[in-house]
């Protein structure tokens, strides 16, 4: 299948033709028809799956129909509301839908909190058709009385776990409220918890369903190692890695804490690799800066932690490092989605420590795979594992690992 096959117009075909798309993701595949119908959606899947575009090509193509069908030339009023956790998803959002509308004369904007508000409320008061929001902030605008949703005809809840996870609970039941009765609505979800299916019923009416599974994409598309290493030395075999492994000329380095990820960058820094830290002590405009600094390729190794990363969208980004492992499991998922996105195939190497083993076992747990083990590096940590209870399971899992194989540490040319 490709684009012309779901029904796109002229317009948004030509822009996904000027980015380079042919053939739609599967999520786009399934949810674009739906959406073009005028359904409401609810989506199961993570950021890294096409969601963006699979949301952002219907709507722009409803709001382009409708704007020539009415010729109005009047004042623009906001007919569509997306919704979204962290800022930085809420500007790779807009990005999104301002290349896909380049070719028609719709408009969005985006607002979050963190910055003033003068440059975004002049921005709304020029006139917009989507608005991309983070919730405090949206609500913020209501209540100064920038912002009016009488117009919304689409509305977008995105990465609805997250909303919850950060307690946006509160703010999104505001929002809906203020919302007109008729509308279509999205709701996308990387996890369906019963918490998650009662707020999409509340936001819903009838909708269809699509799931994207993110086991495949994480299994498929992205190449696993771990590192056994000693606390103290993982900032040496991080230098070891960035200096041996030719590839690795940019890395997305994951830290858990924001003062681990500033220390690691002054490390990096002081053995000549170019660093930058992305975490929520650091200003927008900062984190902003170091982001396009990233993608531009002027600095190699970005260090960030989870909410900042969130959304980091770098085309081909060959690697993610995990110097610490997450302790919840989903993470790990979410980190290394962000290497081998849509276009690409990615690697994703995590250190780990002997505290971090149980971190390790739960990971290994929830992506029903164990990830091999780099044994031949200059930093290996021999310690034993903590012992854990002994049931079956855990030890069948130990067995495994030491048949695993051992496997250089580095791929390609050096
Ligand atoms: P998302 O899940 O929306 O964050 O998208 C993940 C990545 O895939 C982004 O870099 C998109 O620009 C890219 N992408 C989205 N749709 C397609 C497509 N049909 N073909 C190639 N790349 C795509």
């Amino acid at each position: 299948m490709i684009f012309k096959d779901l029904k796109i117009t002229t317009p948004i075909l030509k822009a996904l033709e000027a980015k380079g798309y042919t053939h739609p993701t599967p999520i786009q595949e399934q949810s674009i028809p739906i959406l073009l119908k005028g359904r409401d959606l609810l989506g199961c899947a993570q950021t890294g799956t096409g969601k963006t575009a699979a949301f952002a090509i219907p709507i722009v193509q409803h709001l382009h129909l409708d704007q020539q069908r009415s010729r109005s030339n009047g004042v623009r009023k906001i007919k569509a509301l997306i919704v979204t956790p962290t800022r930085e998803l809420a500007i790779q959002i807009a990005d999104n839908f301002t290349e896909y509308a380049k070719f028609t004369k719709i408009r969005n904007t985006v607002i979050f909190g963190g910055v003033k508000q003068g440059a975004q409320t002049q921005a709304l008061q020029r006139g917009v058709d989507i608005l991309i929001a983070t919730p405090g902030r949206l609500l913020d605008l209501i209540g100064q009385g920038f912002i009016s949703l009488k117009n919304i005809k689409y509305f977008v809840l995105d990465e609805a776990d997250h909303m919850l996870d950060m307690g946006f609970i509160h703010d999104i039941r505001k929002i809906i409220d203020k919302l007109p009765a008729k509308r279509q609505s999205l709701f996308f979800s990387a996890t369906m918890p019963p918490k998650i299916v009662d707020l999409s019923q509340k936001i819903l009416g009838n909708p269809e369903k699509v799931t994207i599974k993110p086991k495949q994409a994480t299994a498929e598309r992205v190449e696993q190692a771990i590192y056994f290493v000693h606390k103290k030395s993982k900032t040496k075999l991080l230098i070891h890695l960035l200096n041996t492994i030719e590839e690795m000329s940019t890395a997305l380095v994951f830290s858990r804490t924001k003062y681990g990820a500033d220390k690691i960058v002054k490390l990096l820094r002081r053995a000549d690799i170019h660093a930058e830290a992305i975490h929520g002590n650091k200003s927008q405009g900062a984190r902003q800066r170091a982001l396009g600094n990233f993608k531009k390729g002027d600095t190699s190794v970005l260090v960030a932690t989870d909410i900042a990363a969130r959304g980091i969208d770098v085309e081909e980004l060959p690697y993610v490092i995990n110097y610490d492992l997450p302790n919840v499991p989903e993470t790990y998922v979410h980190r290394i989605g962000r290497t081998g996105r849509a276009k690409a195939s990615g690697i994703a190497i995590s250190f780990c420590d002997v505290e971090e083993r149980p971190y390790l076992d739960s990971i290994q747990k929830l992506i029903n795979q164990s990830v091999p083990i780099v044994a031949d590096h200059p930093f290996v940590d021999t310690t034993d594992a903590p012992p854990k209870p002994k049931t079956e399971k855990s030890e069948k899992g130990k067995n495994n690992r030491k048949k695993k194989k051992r496997r250089p540490y580095y791929r390609g040319k050096r």
